[in-house]
């Protein structure tokens, strides 16, 4: 393992000390002692299955969060992070000594570690998916976690055989591609070969001894181009490095392996690196380059006009000296190389250090520039098609779904606005049916507590427990609610039948139909196959249940009833006249679109009248009701009622020779005798009067209310005409 040797497995607190120094950044060293100090006492005498010190696992992780130039709260948060999981102390108090973005860190990062990351196949995708929702909220969740992760593996050899190579595989599947999106190649690249390493000891092997072969061969022709190279680049020597760059045994291996090539044929393994100062140089040193060297056609590729999605930026061209050693040279500035190694991670380290000189604008460029990678990133699970993990993953970060995850990790998408209720059914329709009540993050929460992303949620269940009708107006997923509904269907079958069954039978009395149960279920046969029922009483039951609405059935059933049971020798009208009709109240005189022979009623509301512009409402068991289309319990725009198809078209008939009941109100100054002019004015035109009521109204006027039957429109203005003609009659309205 020549390319990471140099890296101790265990790093203390002065190493850490030691990169902070180091770096440019100004770190809060008070609040990262505190951090240590917590972190020490909090694992205590923990030691890891080597026998190490705890505390040194997470002092390394936080050396290797520093080493990404990461700012302090995220080594802060490396140096906690598994003190919530494993120890006595609460993310509460973390939050409370250290603030929140560190406690969402700590959060997020031990959150990460529940979701199960190699389960089956087919959850795979899901389950990365939902490692970078949890880091788009806060991108240094998921570099602690690589962090974490990394120290990991370089030190998991003291693992059993079977630990190893699951998380080699999660290296594989999730964290080295999450890595490589984010740009953080260093990182990948050590993830890789450390999981291969594990996951196929012997190829590994083979690489590594093939590579070491040729090692002396391949430092002595580095050391070769290197001088030709700056003899010709002409520049000072500070301002040009150039390095023999060492492929990863990993993708060597993967070259090899899966596209079938023996070592010798991979060009790159020859490959060179150039870092200078300026874009500029950058060009003028690939033409050197061509100049030296014959450019292989097809494999020069300019990422710094076009930068890679995960923000790679450099020149590649493959070329070949006159011995015939086909090489690669990368060509790129210091700034693009921080960004090919340490990826995102880079850009804290420039917004840190502009932060520290109080350069506003740059710092917001540079925020700016992070949400635009954010950005890419998404875009990105789109367009990769290296990787089957992300692909047909669209709406990743559709922002109308919540996340979240179940206390052993298994995270559960739902739309937003879904409560614990929709929660439970999408678990499992059992689960919600027992359902008592919620937990997220361990309190407990009302019923229609609406979840987010990143939230732990339990659901409470007992055995005896069952849904309530009122969830049906909390849930917010349509699924929840046909399963609540559905329990309600099948637990309250006997009760539905009963209740359906009496539904339609005094929907059908009131058409004065009148059958025994055989002939009912006779009748109502041509309904089951339609509705997929088995039995009459499965009808009944979702009639009980409102499953099928009655309203919107019964003319179909009427007809049928017309059809096949109507008694031929009655020809009398089906629909006859409610017993509790007044003499003088008549019920016909208005057609209802498309229904001939149905029960009606005029609304008491709005007490229309032959002329007036009418709308009829199909009621639950009680026929239509007519209403004036002004009435102020219609809809202007019926579209926008409830249930629109409720709604239907009425007429007038042609000679309406019924009466109607009217309420009109007479304003009046007060005067002895007038009520008796009123009265005597209305029985002159033979006018039915029910009601006559005087009050006074201030002012000396008086409000004299009359209820009287009138034959139509016409005939009511011609009433209304002749009350005002009475003196001191000031007015007359239609109640
Ligand atoms: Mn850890």
């Amino acid at each position: 393992m020549s390319k990471y040797s140099n890296v101790a497995h265990y790093q203390d607190f002065n190493e850490l000390l030691e990169i902070m120094k180091n770096s440019n950044n100004n770190y809060d060293t008070r609040k990262i002692q505190k951090a240590y100090n917590l972190a020490e006492a909090a694992h205590g005498d923990q030691r890891r299955v080597s026998g190490i010190p705890y505390i040194l696992h997470p002092t390394s992780v936080a050396c290797i969060v520093a080493g990404f130039g990461m700012d302090s709260d995220s080594i802060i948060a490396a140096l906690l992070h598994d003190v919530v999981e494993d120890t006595e102390y609460t993310l509460d108090y973390v939050r409370k000594e250290f603030g929140r973005d560190v406690a969402n860190i700590v959060d997020g990062v031990t959150k990460i570690s529940k979701i199960k990351l190699y389960s089956r196949e087919e959850q795979q995708a899901e389950n990365v998916r939902k490692m970078l929702i949890a880091m788009s909220n806060d991108i240094r969740v998921i570099i602690v976690k690589l962090a974490d992760r990394l120290h990991n593996m370089r030190t998991i050899e003291c693992m059993p055989e079977q630990k190893r190579r699951d998380k080699s595989r999660e290296n594989m599947e999730v964290f080295a591609p999450i890595a490589h999106r984010l740009g953080m190649t260093a990182v990948k690249e050590e993830l890789e070969d450390l999981s291969l390493q594990y996951l196929d000891p012997i190829g590994y092997k083979e690489i590594e001894d093939a590579l070491s072969l040729r090692e002396t061969e391949r430092e002595r022709f580095i050391e070769r181009k290197k001088k030709e190279i700056v003899k010709a680049a002409k520049l000072p020597h500070s301002n040009l490095m150039v390095y023999g760059r060492v492929k990863s045994i990993n993708s060597i291996y993967r070259k090899t392996y899966m596209r079938n090539k023996s070592i010798d044929e991979i060009y790159d393994i020859f490959a060179l690196r150039i870092i200078v100062d300026t874009v500029q140089e950058c060009y003028n040193l690939l033409g050197v380059i061509h100049d030296l060297y014959n450019p292989i056609p097809n494999r020069f590729k300019d990422y710094i006009s076009t930068p890679k999605p995960n923000m790679y930026q450099s020149l590649h061209t493959t070329v070949i000296d006159k011995d015939g050693i086909t090489f690669e040279v990368q060509i790129r500035t210091w700034e693009m190389h921080s960004t090919a190694e340490n990826g995102i991670a880079a850009h804290w380290k420039y917004k840190l250090g502009f932060t520290r000189i109080v350069n506003s604008k740059k710092a917001r460029e540079l925020d700016e520039n992070i949400n635009r990678i954010k950005d890419i990133l998404r875009a990105q699970i789109d367009a990769d098609d290296s990787t089957d993990i992300i692909r047909n993953i669209r709406n990743d970060f559709d922002q109308h779904e919540v996340y979240v995850f179940s206390p052993k990790g298994d995270v559960f998408s739902l739309p937003e606005g879904s409560t614990v209720i929709d929660l439970a059914y999408l678990i499992h329709t059992e689960v919600g049916n027992h359902m008592v009540g919620a937990k997220v993050d361990q309190r407990i929460v009302p019923i229609d507590y609406k979840v987010k992303t990143g939230e732990i949620c339990e659901i409470l269940t007992q055995k005896d427990s069952h849904p309530r009708r009122d969830w049906l107006d909390i849930c917010k997923t349509s699924s929840a609610r046909s399963k609540i509904r559905q329990w309600f269907k099948r637990e309250k079958r006997d009760e539905n039948i009963v209740e359906g069954k009496m539904m339609i039978e005094r929907e059908l009395k009131r058409s004065n139909i009148s059958l025994d149960n055989e002939q009912l279920e006779e009748l109502l046969q041509f309904m089951l196959k339609k509705n997929k029922f088995n039995t009459v009483e499965d009808l009944y039951a979702s009639v009980g249940y409102g499953g099928i609405q009655l309203w919107k059935v019964m003319p179909r059933i009427r007809e049928e009833y017309n059809t096949k049971f109507k008694p031929e020798e009655d020809e009398t009208p089906i629909i006859k006249q409610p017993v509790q009709a007044r003499k003088r109240r008549i019920t016909s005189g208005v057609t209802v679109e498309g229904m001939e022979d149905c029960l009606i009623k005029f609304s008491h509301c709005c007490n229309p009248l032959p002329g007036d512009e009418i709308i009829g409402y199909i009621t639950r068991g009680f026929g239509v009701s007519i209403h004036k289309r002004s009435c102020s319990n219609i809809p202007v725009d019926i579209s926008t009622a409830e249930e629109p198809e409720r709604y239907v078209n009425v007429r007038w008939n042609d000679e309406v020779q019924d009466s109607f009941r009217t309420t009109l109100d007479i304003i009046c100054t007060d005067r002895t005798g007038l009520l008796a002019d009123v009265t005597i004015a209305l029985s002159s035109m033979h006018i039915f009067i029910y009601n006559l009521i005087t009050r006074q109204i201030g002012g000396g006027r008086a409000l004299i209310t009359a209820t009287i039957d009138v034959n139509n429109r016409a005939h009511l203005e011609t009433i209304v005409k002749r009350l005002i003609s009475i003196k001191d009659v000031e007015d007359v309205k239609r109640y």
